[in-house]
């Protein structure tokens, strides 16, 4: 099985850097013409390498938190392309603190970008994607909102989130097969862990059965398996990609 995602067009949001940047390499790979999104400009260098490459790939701007910026990166997509078969909801921030001391400006940007850009971004979608009558909607959550973490609570609470959104979906639109899942990752080496202590990073990778961190290209590899027709039966599950962190 070869995950063959030829002629299909995928939307990565956070792609460019980190999981999300090897999430929208991984899909080009596997044939599909990529749509990655990010702040500004910033995702043209993960086009520029795709097409390099030899795929297909278009970066745009998209600020998740923002509906006219997320309708008008949808719009874009359906005018360029007339379809949006895959959605990966990747783009995520940390406003790490104990609740104690954590400012409700935090929490409130944790869940309007992590949570509420997911929403958005969804809601946006799923109209082509039920008249097309399928789809694949992915959701990046995290370990942490499996398991808690202290430190996290905002963190956590979006990410927990979007495994009961992402399963509530899957429920709504089986119907139209449209499946809907959650990668949910454990500690990967990316720009969000390295800003983290050396001292947090050193107990939370000792953690690891694996014993190692991720790599971006780990989840990317998830994310591509259920982009692909060998996924289509799986629908409102949550896959861990975290070398045992959470079993
Ligand atoms: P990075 O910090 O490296 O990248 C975050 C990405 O999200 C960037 O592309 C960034 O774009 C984008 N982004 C952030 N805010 C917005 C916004 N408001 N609108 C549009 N794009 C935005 O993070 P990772 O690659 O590590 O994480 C990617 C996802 O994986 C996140 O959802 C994260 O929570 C999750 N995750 C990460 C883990 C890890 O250990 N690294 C573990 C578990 C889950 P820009 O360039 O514009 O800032």
């Amino acid at each position: 099985m070869s995950f063959d995602l030829s002629g299909r067009i995928a939307l990565v949001t956070g792609a460019s850097r980190g999981i999300g940047r090897a999430t929208a390499i991984a899909l080009a790979e596997g044939g599909a013409t990529v749509v990655a999104a990010a702040r500004g400009q910033h995702a043209d260098e993960t086009a520029q390498a795709i097409t390099a490459a030899g795929g297909t790939a278009l970066a745009l701007p998209l600020e998740v938190t923002d509906p006219a910026s997320v309708t008008a990166l949808v719009d874009t997509v359906l005018e360029r392309f007339g379809r949006i078969d895959v959605l990966v909801n990747n783009a995520g921030i940390t406003r790490d603190q104990l609740l104690l001391r954590m400012k409700r400006d935090d929490w409130d940007a944790v869940l309007a970008t992590n949570l509420g850009g997911a929403f958005q971004c969804t809601q946006a979608v799923i109209k082509p994607m039920m008249k097309q009558r399928a789809g694949r909607l992915i959701f990046i959550s995290s370990v942490v909102g499996q398991t808690g973490n202290a430190g996290q609570a905002n963190y956590a609470a979006s990410k927990a989130g979007l495994i009961g959104f992402a399963k509530s979906l899957a429920r709504e639109l089986a119907s139209r097969q449209i499946t809907v899942n959650v990668v949910a990752p454990g500690l990967i080496d990316t720009d969000m862990t390295r800003a983290i202590s050396a001292e947090a990073h050193a107990s939370w990778a000792a953690q690891v059965p694996l014993g190692r961190l991720g790599a971006p290209e780990d989840v990317a590899a998830a994310v591509r398996f259920l982009a692909s027709d060998a996924a289509g039966y799986i629908t409102g599950q949550v896959l861990a990609v975290n070398g045992g962190m959470y079993m």
